[in-house]
Formats: C-alpha cells, sequence, structure tokens
C-alpha cells in the first residue's frame, strides 16, 4: 500500500481486527458479483469502496426507469445503457485503485463455471433460481465461497455457504430444486427500497470478512429479516448428505 492508500482506507487500518494485512487481502482478492440490481447495487458500492482489487460483475438486463427506486450503482444518465457497464463506470469513479470488468450478459454454467474458477469470493445477487442453482453448482465444483442474498416485497434472507471447507451446506442442501417452485419477482410483487439495500450491504460485509479472514460468517446460519417489523430472525442449518449437488453420491460421480 502506498500512502494514499494508506489514508483511503485508514478507517480498516485502525480496526484491531483488521489492520493493514487483512487490507492488503482485501487488494489482492477477486470479487465475482452475479447481477447488478438492488441487491448488486449495495454489494458493489461496499466492496468498491472497500478496496477489493477486482471485482467482475456480470449482468445482462439494461438500466430502466423502475431501477432507479433501489437499484443506487445506476444513475439517471445511465438510464438505457447495459447495467454491468453502468455499475462499473459509477465503482470507476468511487475507486479508481480497483479493477472492475462488467460482463453484460446472461452467463451460461460454463461460463460460470470458469468465472467461478477465477474468483476468491461469489456473491449471489440474481432474481431468479435458474441462476442461482447454476451458480452454486460452479461454487460447490470449484469449492469456492459463496455468499446468497434474496430480498422480496418486506422481506430478505442472506446467508454463507463457505465451501472452502468439505463439510459446508450448499445452496441447495437448504433450497432444493423444485420446478413447481414459482418465481416470485420484483416486478409483480414490488419491493421496499432499503431492504435490498440492507441485504446487498450484508453480502458485503460477509464477502470482506471472508476474503479477510477475520471474525465469523454467516456459514450454517440464515438470517432472515422482516423490514415491515424490524425485525431479525435466525435459522441454523446442516448439510444435507444425500444433497444432489454436494453429498457424497454426487461429488463421487464427479
Ligand atoms: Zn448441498
Amino acid at each position: 500500500m502506498d500512502d494514499r492508500q494508506r489514508l483511503r482506507y485508514s478507517r480498516h487500518l485502525l480496526l484491531n481486527e483488521f489492520g493493514e494485512e487483512a487490507q492488503e487481502r482485501l487488494l489482492r482478492a477477486h470479487a465475482l458479483v452475479i447481477g447488478a440490481g438492488g441487491l448488486g447495487s449495495a454489494a458493489l458500492m461496499y466492496l468498491a469502496s472497500s478496496g477489493i482489487g477486482r471485482i467482475t460483475v456480470c449482468d445482462g438486463d439494461r438500466v430502466e426507469l423502475t431501477n432507479l427506486q433501489r437499484q443506487i450503482v445506476h444513475r439517471l444518465d445511465s438510464l438505457g445503457q447495459p447495467k454491468a457497464a453502468s455499475a462499473a463506470a459509477t465503482l470507476a469513479a468511487l475507486n479508481p485503485d480497483i479493477q472492475v470488468e462488467p460482463l453484460e450478459e446472461r452467463v451460461t454454467p460454463e461460463r460460470m463455471a470458469a468465472l467461478v474458477r477465477g474468483a476468491d469470493v461469489v456473491l449471489d445477487c440474481s432474481d431468479n433460481f435458474a441462476t442461482r442453482h447454476a451458480l452454486n453448482r460452479a461454487c460447490v465444483a470449484a469449492r469456492k465461497p459463496l455468499v446468497s442474498g434474496a430480498g422480496i416485497r418486506f422481506d430478505g434472507q442472506v446467508t454463507v455457504f463457505d465451501l472452502r471447507s468439505a463439510g459446508s451446506a450448499c445452496y441447495h442442501c437448504l433450497f432444493a430444486e423444485d420446478a413447481a417452485a414459482t418465481e416470485e419477482r420484483c416486478a409483480v410483487m414490488g419491493v421496499f427500497a432499503p431492504l435490498v439495500g440492507i441485504i446487498g450491504t450484508l453480502q458485503a460485509a460477509e464477502a470482506i470478512k471472508l476474503v479477510a479472514g477475520i471474525g465469523e460468517t454467516l456459514s450454517g446460519r440464515l438470517l432472515l429479516f422482516d423490514a415491515l417489523a424490524s425485525r431479525w430472525h435466525e435459522v441454523r442449518f446442516a448439510r444435507d448428505p444425500n444433497c444432489a449437488v454436494c453429498g457424497a453420491q454426487s461429488v463421487a460421480a464427479a
């Protein structure tokens, strides 16, 4: 770190649990963020301002007026632009120290596997089950920590699957793939703007802790937030030994 970086990150360096070594780890880290919507907006802003050295952001959508109510990484003058490029421009203006790679595409499972292999930490800020399960499979295969978040109406949830450890549960252990599951979309159900900011910010906090190697993460704990009542609820969960994605048989088959 040079003197200007020591100044920029000084409030991290002052933390006993953080210090220069953890900040250096952040600057060397590569985060993959799938989705530059409401969750991704908040997560990306904090990852970038905190000095995560390299961020890959994937989103195949373009910025619409209805997004600006909660997707704070995008600006009015980004309307019509790809969300990935719009997010990258905001982050570059915030912190030119870091490298941001925008991918303006809906990634295929093969592409996702390659992207995950190159990352140190993965944030699921997507809005659909197909992407969530594909991303989980890639993280299980590559043994990468996955920070998962979701938010709809006034209800949010966040957890960590630290797949670097063999005993960790995966997304599929907790939420099995169900063809009958109905997708709840913000465009239909609505979403309280600060909710996705709160959950996305927690995702950034967990990702930063995973990279820095500090504290206790949400691995094995699902945090649920009711924004209408301002109440948090915690549910513990364990790995499913018969899980079709991370269970003994599926791992042996792979
Ligand atoms: Zn599993």
